[in-house]
């Protein structure tokens, strides 16, 4: 059986296919694969009861050829160096490839947010945010929400930070609507999501209406995946949180499952449908299939029961490199997260402009603009796909490394 690999080493895997297949030289790769600055620091936190706590926080700026690095920063207790350096080289080929004029980068504090109370959280995000800020900035570096992290945790550090710098809603995105956020940016990952997803289904031959869905995972990314997939018509026949899952092969009514999590209840609270195991959600029988929680869900150990036609990767990275290729071999479509969960980096570019430009958009616009991104995206990807003949993923690759190693030409930092 093939063994799966880290989640950086199967980054740096497909931009190595993308440097192959484009014809790079050594310079170029070392360039594009060596993150351009990373910080490490520790956060001393007062706690509740008195005592300090130390934990380890980290900024991975992996490249900026394209404008500001760019992406969330993520609570998590398996957050650390390599971790952190993975997503954010994920996201410089995500922007590249949405077209929008950032480089990518990732933060991470090894923490479990749920152990900690909400005054507990606001002081370790002014403590990052203290230990960072000179080397964020509106046109240097723009933070995110991503797992653990909200909107909230976003207000505290656009605070922190005009403690220094002034009044600066541009230097996070994802922020709250009262502090400058933008409309839609939230229901943006998974709206995104939902779009190209169905785009691979109506390529497959078929059509939303016709399909079914599972989605694991109803955090931020998808509820509203969900929430798209069925009002495009789809049957929603399984969703799952952290608690549990559940099932209703008559399609469960996603809108009432959205009120449930809103007031902090559980899928499993959900009384119209039978419970099942998480892990046997992944190998529904389905027409498509959003992992949409975190990394590596689908491995080399259970890629072969998935039995769903159609992977959308709302998540970063919950297929492995090995399931990939199990999968793409079995005739599986991939969308790939650089592109499948784009939606929430376009929304933040949209928000970062309405900020820069002190004038908000109607979410009509917002949605109108995600949309038409999200199309242009899915297009390129399957034009490069449909001519080379590979997965979707390796077509993902190429495109955005093309895009980067070519400003990096231009800057003459190569050649
Ligand atoms: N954390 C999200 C992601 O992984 C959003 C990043 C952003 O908007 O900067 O794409």
């Amino acid at each position: 059986m093939p063994q799966d690999s880290s989640m950086l080493d199967g980054t740096i895997a497909s931009i190595d296919g993308a440097v192959r297949s484009l014809g790079l030289e050594d310079d170029m790769r070392s360039v594009l694969v060596e993150p351009w600055r990373e910080i490490q620091v520790g956060l001393p936190v007062r706690m509740d009861d008195g005592n300090v706590r130390v934990f380890r926080g980290y900024r991975s700026q992996h490249n900026a050829a394209r404008g500001p690095y760019k992406g969330g920063i993520r609570y998590h207790p398996n957050a650390d160096l390599d971790h952190t350096r993975a997503l954010g080289m994920l996201m410089t080929w995500k922007t590249a490839l949405a077209d929008v004029p950032f480089g990518g980068a990732k933060g991470g504090v090894s923490v479990d947010p749920r152990e900690l109370s909400t005054s507990e959280l606001n002081r370790l995000t002014r403590r990052y945010t203290m230990s960072m800020h000179h080397v964020l900035g509106v046109n240097r570096d723009i933070p995110a929400p991503d797992l653990g992290t909200s909107a909230q945790t976003m207000a505290w550090i656009m605070d922190a930070y005009g403690s220094i710098h002034g009044h600066t809603p541009g230097i996070v995105t994802g922020k709250p609507i009262e502090l400058g956020g933008s409309l839609g940016r939230a229901e943006a990952p998974g709206r995104g999501a939902a779009v190209v997803g169905c785009r691979a289904v109506v390529d497959s031959g078929s059509t939303p209406d016709q399909s079914t869905v599972a989605v694991q995972g109803f955090g931020a990314v998808g509820a509203a995946a969900a929430q798209t997939m069925f009002d495009n018509g789809a049957k929603v026949i399984a969703v799952s949180d952290v608690d549990g899952a559940i099932i209703n092969t008559n399609g469960l009514d996603i809108p009432a499952l959205q009120e449930i999590a809103k007031n902090g209840g559980k899928v499993s609270d959900f009384d119209d449908a039978d419970a099942l195991d998480n892990d046997a959600l992944l190998a529904l029988d389905c027409d498509v299939l959003i992992p949409a929680a975190i990394e590596d869900v689908i491995t080399a150990q259970n890629a072969t029961d998935v039995r769903a036609k159609i992977i959308v990767e709302g998540a970063n990275r919950p297929v492995t490199s090995a399931a990939d290729d199990i999968l793409v071999e079995g005739g599986v479509t991939i969308v790939p997260d650089i592109l499948a969960n784009a939606g929430g980096v376009v929304a933040s570019y949209f928000e970062w402009a309405q900020n820069i430009q002190v004038f908000n958009w109607e979410l009509e616009r917002v949605n109108l603009e995600l949309d038409k991104k999200m199309n242009e995206a899915y297009d390129v990807t399957k034009t490069q796909a449909d001519r080379n003949g590979g997965s979707l993923r390796k077509a993902a690759f190429d495109v955005a490394v093309s895009r980067v190693s070519e400003t990096i030409k231009i800057r003459s930092y190569v050649g």
